[in-house]
Order: C-alpha cells, then structure tokens, then sequence
C-alpha cells in the first residue's frame, strides 16, 4: 500500500509540500515555506503551519522512520526551497543536475545561503530508487533554471508532480514531452500547480496576457535603440537564461549590462565564453580581472547612452548617482506589492527622476494553459495545490475526464 499526505502549501503560493510513503520508503516532494521564514524555532513554524509537521526532521540528525527515504526540490525558488535552512536530518536532498550547478554558483557568488544539507544532483529521466519508490525527473519549463517535473511510482501506481510550469516560456517542447510520458501512464493522481487561478485575470495582467521571455528582449533592444537613459534592469538571479540574454541583447546594441560582481560572477561560471561586464570596484580579484570587463561608475554616469546597468535593491542608493534613468522591472526582488520594499522601490524611483517599465514575464501557466496540461495528462485525478483559489480551479477544470481534488491536510490518501 502506498499514502499520499499534504504537508502545506494547499492554498497558499509556494510551500507545497506532499509525501509519499510505502511501509519501508519515503518520498518528500519539495521543501518551501510560503514565506521567507525567520529565524525562529522550527516548532514555532510547525505550529504555524510555515514548516511542515516533519518534528524529527528538524529536530533529530539520524532519526531515519524509514529506511529508505529523500526530499526532491522540483526547483530553486525559496518557496520550493527554504524549510530547508531549517533541516537537521541528514536525509539525503535530490535536485536536478542544472538546480545543483547553479545552486553551487548562487552560493560561491554570495547570491545564496550555504545549506548545510545532504544534496545529491540527479540527470533528467534517469530514475532513483528510494526503497521501492522510483522517482524520475523531467526537464520542464519555469523561470528558474533547472526546474524539473517528477513521476513517482512504486511498481503499480504512478503519482505525477508538475512542479511550478508555463506553456508560454522557450522550452515549451520539454512541458509537451513530460506530459506525453504522464498522458501514456494515465497517472493514479497528478500533482497540479494552479498560481494563476489566485488572481481575477483582469486584475493582474502578468496573469492574463503572459509576455514571454522573447517580449522581453524585444522591448529591451527597443529601449536600447530609442532611449538615451541608463537603462536600469532588476532581474531575479535564478533565471539564468534571462541574464545570459539580457547580456546579448544588450552586447548586440553596443550598450552592455554592467553587473554587480555576484551576478558577473555566476554569469561567468555558467557561460565563461560570454563577454561580461561588471562595476569596477576594489572588491574584484585576480580571477575576476581576468575573466571580466571592469567599468567604473563614473564613465556610466558621464556617457549613459553607452551602457546598461544591473542593479539590486540592496544598492538601490547607487541610483542617485546616474539619474534620471530608465528602471526596467524583470521580476526581481522587491517582486510585487507584497513585499514592503515595492512601495519604497516605487518611491526611490520617482523622487531620483527615474521611469519604471515592468519587464517581465511570469514563470505560471495562464488559467487557459492549465486547463489544457490537465486535459492533456488526463490523469484518473488532478489535485489541485499552489494557489489561493482552488476553488476556481476545480470550476474550471470540472468538465475533463478527471476526478479533481482539492487535498486537505488531515486526510491520508491510499493508493
Ligand atoms: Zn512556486
């Protein structure tokens, strides 16, 4: 016999946590906090329902209930990822091959926290046995580097996890592929993030309209030609592809990204055949020097028609500098009016002669879109989870040949 229980994250965005257990082996799928988390006592967090109700996971280095157990992280966003700052356990933690590189270089860049855990690097479609669980990983589409699909199976039923998906991103063949696998096996119960359901469409155009990462270069190169400001850009580091291209875009119209050295540095690592600038400063080493373009402060500042700049809200004051500019909004931190610093964004931007344009594009599937990856896997259930608003998800989806399932918390799922 095989249990599906919910851990978190049923109506919340990020934090979905699911495990699969048989009587000897288990399987965690995820390990996010809705939240950012603080450094509080992780039964504090239980309580609160921000970490899962896993105790000896947090407690305990060897308290192993299963003989044969792991965590896998579906990608490196911190709502996938970081209850894991909080692991005691030496359980072994699976992310993929390209999620494992960059977590190395986020860390050796200062851009992530060093986590103290057990982690392994798995390729693509190649299976892991847990116990008698196999899981398999599958190249999929979100915008963060590295981000995977997961079927899990014990021999007779098969569980699919979408992991966070678009359908409008670069590598929609690898989504079709995973789900072609899913469709063949006509899944026992199948894993579904539902973001975009969380927002009325009109309310929220990153939701109703997705720009794709193409729009985005577009619109760049056309700022690049037409506008003389220094053209600002915040984009999230763990989309690495949208950093590379920022770079091309940028080099192909004789503007190139000054980047902050952390940036310029996991540029580098990944792609060493790049030609990546960085801001000139005395925290640069023998190894930088040689591998990328130092340009100071004050050349941007007299001939800003020449460069682009990437900037973070920690070194936001920079900014009063090189006024007025062009502040393009690529779904960096501060992300949203969410987070508390927006608003202060929105204020810097304005006092220092600053214009904002949002260029961005979401890394969720429309409603549309994932109403038609649940038609296409057609599994015998969808569960629905990632979302404020099941509810509206399993409205949408209740005409398809699938069962739809809103988990809760207290049930255990038999299979
Ligand atoms: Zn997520």
């Amino acid at each position: 016999m095989t249990t599906v229980r919910f851990l978190n994250g049923l109506t919340t965005i990020g934090g979905n946590i699911m495990e699969i257990t048989t009587a000897t082996s288990r399987v965690i799928m995820d390990f996010g906090m809705a939240d950012n988390g603080s450094a509080a006592d992780p039964e504090i967090l239980i309580a609160e329902h921000r970490l899962p109700a896993l105790k000896s996971l947090f407690t305990n280095p060897t308290d192993h209930r299963y003989q044969h157990e792991a965590i896998f992280i579906s990608h490196l966003h911190l709502d996938h990822t970081a209850a894991l700052q909080y692991l005691k356990s030496d359980i072994p933690v699976y992310l993929s091959h390209d999620s494992y590189r960059l977590y190395q270089s986020l860390a050796a860049s200062g851009l992530a926290i060093p986590l103290g855990v057990n982690l392994h690097a798995f390729e693509y479609e190649h299976h892991i046995q847990i116990g008698d669980l196999t899981v398999t990983g599958y190249a999929s589409d979100h915008d963060a580097f590295g981000a995977t699909a997961f079927l899990i199976s014990d021999g007779q039923h098969h569980f699919g996890h979408s992991g966070d998906v678009r359908l409008h991103g670069p590598h929609v063949e690898r989504v079709q592929h995973w789900m072609n696998v899913f469709r063949s096996l006509h899944l026992d119960l199948f894993m579904l993030e539902a973001t975009s359901f969380s927002f009325e469409p009109s309310d929220n155009i990153e939701f109703s309209v997705p720009a794709s990462e193409d729009d985005i270069q577009q619109s760049f190169s056309q700022l690049l030609q037409t506008d003389d400001r220094l053209q600002v850009i915040n984009p999230y580091p763990r989309n690495l592809e949208r950093l590379l291209r920022f770079n091309q875009t940028a080099n192909a119209y004789n503007r190139p990204v000054v980047w902050e050295l952390p940036y310029a540095r996991l540029l580098n690592s990944f792609y060493p055949e790049a030609l990546i600038h960085v801001l000139a400063s005395n925290r640069l080493n023998k190894q930088d020097l040689a591998s990328l373009i130092p340009v100071g402060l004050p050349i941007i500042k007299h001939e800003p028609q020449r460069f682009s700049l990437q900037n973070s809200y920690a070194n936001l004051a920079l900014l009063t500098e090189v006024k007025p500019f062009m502040y393009l909004h690529s779904n960096g931190e501060p992300l949203g009016e969410y987070d508390p610093r927006y608003a202060s964004l929105m204020n810097f931007i304005t006092d220092n002669d600053g214009e904002l344009r949002h260029l961005g594009s979401s890394g969720h599937a429309t409603r549309q879109a994932l109403v038609a990856i649940a038609k296409t896997v057609n599994a015998q259930t969808t569960g629905i989870w990632h979302t404020f608003q099941p509810e509206t998800a399993e409205k949408a989806m209740q005409d398809l040949d699938t069962n739809i399932l809103l988990p809760a918390y207290d049930a255990t799922y038999t299979f």
